[in-house]
């Protein structure tokens, strides 16, 4: 007998109660048409406060595709994904969201894909008009400003739904970054790329748990992450107004020699405020950095995990 392929499908799951069962229930129908590869499901509870873990617990006990990670606290995201992914002993790894938002019809396409070579099988988004003007609005805005001040070049829509090959999934485990941008990352590590677009279904309970918050801090960390563009700006930024203020000079040195009462006070408040701004953000621009080395130099784990099922990590 020939051994199946297996498939990890890693599912971060933050207070999903109600969409746990029935995205673990669309897995297993979906594999159900496709013999030829074994499932393993994980869930990644990361710091829920609902009553998930007793969910997954129970279903785990009654499939054996089954299996979790359960985070001492909320780590976000994107942690949870890697976790899942470095637990993984799956031949290819699938991510995708437990609010059926990315639809698992999608799967025997990105398997297809994956056997035809293709080592990152990523999706893109259409874009949905019932999407709330908000979030579609942050989104394009989001893509626009990455692509401009980054390295990577993501197009507008990439999903955190993708399917990796083990190959992948070891380069990516080689990475300690405590704030992971996996989507940026998964571009920056090559290997041979394929696109899928696909039509974003709506959350099947509960709601979405990023907040406008947190999608800026999320759109900065993945700006920061991938580029120093920003740093350099700011030089620029030092050099133009400087190269401004000496165009200013001459009128200075005019109305002091032609005895000018010094009038222009809203002028001067005005620039004044405007470059306190100025340096604050800049300020504000270096200290992310700075804030990024700090986290990283202290070298503390990424993740902790509080509970798990999986004793057999290849390498945890
Ligand atoms: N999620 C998580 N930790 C968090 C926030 C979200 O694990 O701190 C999970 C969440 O349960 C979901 C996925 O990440 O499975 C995507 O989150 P969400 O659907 O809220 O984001 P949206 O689709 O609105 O961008
Ligand atoms: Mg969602």
């Amino acid at each position: 007998m020939i051994e199946k392929k297996l498939i990890s499908v890693v599912i971060p799951a933050y207070n999903e109660a109600e969409n746990i069962p029935i995205i673990a229930r669309a897995l297993e129908d979906t594999f159900a048409t496709l013999p030829d590869y074994g499932l393993e499901i994980i869930f990644v509870a990361d710091g829920c406060t609902d009553n998930s873990i007793t969910v997954i617990e129970n279903l785990s006990q009654h499939s054996e595709h089954i299996f979790f990670l359960e985070f001492s606290r909320n780590f976000g995201h994107q942690l949870a994904v890697k976790a899942g992914m470095d637990y993984s002993r799956g031949d290819a790894v699938i991510c995708m969201d437990g609010d059926m938002q990315h639809p698992p019809s999608l799967i025997p396409e990105l398997i297809r894909k994956w056997e035809e070579g293709y080592e990152v099988v990523y999706t893109i988004r259409k874009e949905d008009k019932r999407l709330p003007f908000k979030k579609r609005f942050t989104s394009r805005i989001f893509y626009k400003v990455l692509n401009k001040l980054s390295s990577v070049q993501l197009e507008a829509g990439a999903a955190d739904y993708r399917l990796l090959d083990r190959s992948v999934v070891d380069v990516m485990k080689q990475f300690h970054e405590n704030e992971p941008f996996l989507r940026g990352l998964v571009k920056w590590v090559g290997y041979r790329q394929f696109a899928i677009s696909y039509n974003p279904a709506e959350r099947h309970s509960g709601q979405s748990k990023y907040s406008l918050k947190k999608m800026l801090r999320f759109a900065l960390q993945g700006v920061t992450s991938f580029s120093t563009k920003p740093l350099y700006m700011v030089v620029y930024l030092g050099f133009l107004f400087s190269g401004l203020s000496v165009l200013y000079l001459p009128y200075v040195v005019y109305a002091f020699l032609s005895g000018h009462e010094v009038s222009g006070w809203a002028s001067l408040i005005m620039t004044i405020v405007f470059f306190g701004g100025l340096q604050l953000i800049m300020l504000g621009i270096i200290g992310i950095y700075i804030g990024k080395m700090f986290t990283q130099v202290k070298v503390r784990p990424n993740y902790i995990v509080r509970s798990t099922n999986i004793n057999t990590p290849k390498k945890p």
